[in-house]
């Protein structure tokens, strides 16, 4: 394994670099300061995880949680942010619940794993999902051309994947909906450069990929959206009586939340969203001009809709899969596997990847196409 300094001066540790699609790395700087304080919380001799949910101690974690991500993302007012539980998954159904009556139309764009996902659960909450545009004919390799959305006059809202994490397609840009309400399930995108938070009614992200931990989801919705909730919509659900309560209708996950604070923080110290935006683009960009100049490792997704976070990649003699991963993983370069659904390889390169490590990936990728071409 490919052993590096941790920033702490004297403490050689071994880290391998990660490229899980998520549960994904997080960041060594935080990791370390989670160790640091594990223990002995602020001075209050327990940790965290032991301080009640409603101590000013925790609130403040909380709050401080909420500001950093609303001068990250430049929120503007009228949204309010919530840390739900549930992960995404969650929010499939919660959206419907709140937004969409039985019998409503809603429409949905197919680019893939993740909105077929989104749409199945919307059915079952018996919404009338009109499918907007299905990039099927391109075995979910591109995403629909601006403008050739077939959107439903009066929908209750327009649901999008800004980034589909197993086919690697990502919007290259936001899609025009008029006056309804435009969803966006971020997950493995939010986070990664600057977006334009105006242009949607709601935002959700499951933490695991770009924010923190599992299990915690955050949800960035128009205030106007609240207090739409279905009759029997759970308050746990329930975005008005999430949004009342400070997201803390019941008990919240307070490590995670914590840790989240902790990572949004490391992205201030980053230089903030533009700056953090220009090192993925050249991440990626490594990336991707390494497979294409290769002649031996291919990448499927159109150009103008490659993700700057998921990078999927086959080899061109699949037989040598296995030896791929086992070499990667003595060079210190771990979870490259393809998602089960597609094979192949799929390098995940969230916020948290340093661009030694997809230097060190391609530095590889080009020894083991010397050794095995
Ligand atoms: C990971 C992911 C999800 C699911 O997240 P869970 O927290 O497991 O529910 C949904 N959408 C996208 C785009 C994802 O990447």
């Amino acid at each position: 394994m490919a052993p590096f300094l941790s920033p702490k001066p004297g403490r050689a540790i071994v880290r391998v670099f990660n490229f899980a699609a998520g549960p994904a790395a997080l960041p060594l700087e935080v990791l370390e300061q989670a160790r640091e304080e594990l223990t002995d919380w602020r001075g209050s001799g327990m940790s965290v995880m032991e301080v009640s949910h409603r101590s000013k101690a925790f609130i403040a974690v909380a709050e401080e949680a909420e500001s950093l991500m609303r001068s990250l993302l430049a929120i503007p007012a009228g949204y309010k942010v919530l840390f739900l539980q549930g992960g995404a998954t969650g929010q499939f159904a919660a959206i419907p619940m709140n937004l969409a009556a039985p019998g409503a139309v809603a429409d949905y764009v197919n680019t893939g794993s993740w909105s077929k996902k989104a749409i199945g659960e919307a059915k079952r909450l018996q919404v009338k999902v009109n499918v907007a545009a299905d990039e099927a004919s391109s075995s979910y390799t591109t995403v629909p051309d601006a403008g050739s959305l077939k959107l439903t006059p009066g929908a209750a809202f327009v649901h999008y994947t800004s980034n589909e994490t197993i086919g690697g397609v990502e919007f290259p840009y936001v899609p025009q909906t008029g006056g309804v309400p435009l969803v966006a399930d971020m997950s493995s995108t939010i986070l990664s450069r600057p977006i334009e938070v105006s242009k949607f009614g709601l935002i959700y992200a499951g933490a695991q990929k770009n924010i923190g931990p599992s299990g915690l989801c955050v949800v960035i919705v128009r205030e106007d959206l609240l207090g739409k909730a279905r009759p029997g919509t759970p308050s746990v659900w329930d975005y008005q009586a999430m949004a009342a309560e400070g997201s803390m209708v019941n008990t919240p996950p307070t490590f995670a939340w914590y840790i989240c604070g902790l990572v949004l923080k490391w992205l201030k110290a980053q230089g903030g969203l533009d700056a953090v935006g220009a090192r993925n683009r050249a991440k990626a960009e490594l990336l991707y001009r390494t497979i294409d100049e290769s002649g031996f490792y291919r990448n499927p997704v159109a150009k103008s809709c490659r993700s700057w976070m998921n990078v999927p990649f086959t080899l061109a003699r699949p037989e040598l899969d296995q030896t791929f991963l086992t070499e990667a993983k003595a060079a210190g370069l771990v979870s490259l596997e393809g998602h089960r659904s597609v094979g192949g390889m799929r390098a995940s390169i969230y916020n948290a990847m340093p661009l030694e490590g997809v230097q060190a990936l391609v530095g590889f990728m080009k020894d083991f196409q010397r050794r095995h071409g």
